[in-house]
């Protein structure tokens, strides 16, 4: 556990998978997983998206008597994680061993839909993409925006990230820039000022942007699905099944934007799924 950022009414944890917990002298927490109690007078936790890494001390904070409120149709990821990397696997069970640990966690059973949430400046943001559903919190100054954003440090070390919609993360991304906040706090890593946020946000989207246009170039006239996967895998290192694995929903969720922006067309040809340039 590090401590990440001392804001006025608010500290920010680096926690479990340099996860960011942000905790208001208010009482209120976002995304715990410090793995330490560092909460004090919490009385409401909200949780951002059903990845079990938001939430590690949830059911901690929920003995001790605070409220748990999550987005409406994250709440099964949230009171059973297990959901989520079945989601990823088609439904069916994957092996423990291969089940990226940013999946792997307990599981809270969640009291409230942040949907419902009415505290004085405190505002539930629908900020859909990195998750169907992913919901940011913005209060008073402060937008907890959580995975609807990714460090442009992450972008670097990963080169593409997770999320399901890239077109809905765009969307989101953009009406980040236009709410009224001095402070963005993403999932992971550094806290930015609206200054360096603003530029965060534009960065985020020219990187959609650039994969999608990449996807674009690997189908070339015509490829097999399991070709973007492992070029796109071979040039930036995601080695194993684990990462491989989890590189699959961004690529199918740009493949599927590219589909309909009407670009190119999925088939089958002898059992072997292909995209193809229309
Ligand atoms: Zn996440």
């Amino acid at each position: 556990m590090d401590f990440r950022y001392d804001g006025e009414g608010f500290k920010v944890y680096s926690g479990k998978f340099d996860v960011n917990t942000t905790v208001f002298d208010s009482g209120i927490v976002v995304d715990p997983n410090v793995g330490a109690d560092v909460y004090q007078k919490a009385k409401v936790v909200l949780i951002t998206h059903g990845h079990a890494d938001h939430f590690g001390d949830a059911a901690f904070l929920r003995n001790k008597g605070a409220k748990i409120f999550a987005p409406r149709h994250e709440m099964p990821f949230v009171e059973n994680p297990e959901l989520n990397w079945r989601g990823m696997y088609s439904w069916a069970r994957l092996p423990e061993k291969v089940v990226t640990p940013y999946f792997l966690g307990r599981g809270v059973k969640v009291d409230e839909f942040s949907e419902n949430l009415e505290i004085n400046g405190v505002k539930a943001l629908k900020m859909p993409g990195h998750t169907p559903n992913h919901t940011a919190y913005l209060i008073d100054s402060v937008l907890v925006a959580s995975d609807a954003v990714h460090s442009p440090d992450y972008w670097e070390k990963f080169g593409i990230l997770y999320y399901v919609d890239p077109n809905k993360m765009a969307i989101s991304l953009r009406e980040m820039e236009k709410i009224d906040w001095d402070y963005l706090i993403p999932g992971h890593g550094e806290v930015f000022d609206r200054k360096e946020g603003i530029k965060v946000i534009r960065y985020n989207i020219r990187m959609l942007e650039r994969i999608e246009k990449e996807i674009l170039e690997v189908i070339g006239e015509k490829v097999a699905e399991q070709e973007i996967f492992s070029t796109l895998a071979l040039k930036y290192g995601f080695k194993g099944a684990k990462a491989r694995i989890v590189l699959m929903p961004p690529v199918r969720g740009h493949l599927t934007d590219l589909c309909e922006k009407g670009v190119v067309e999925m088939y089958e040809e002898k059992g072997i799924i292909y995209f193809k340039v229309r």
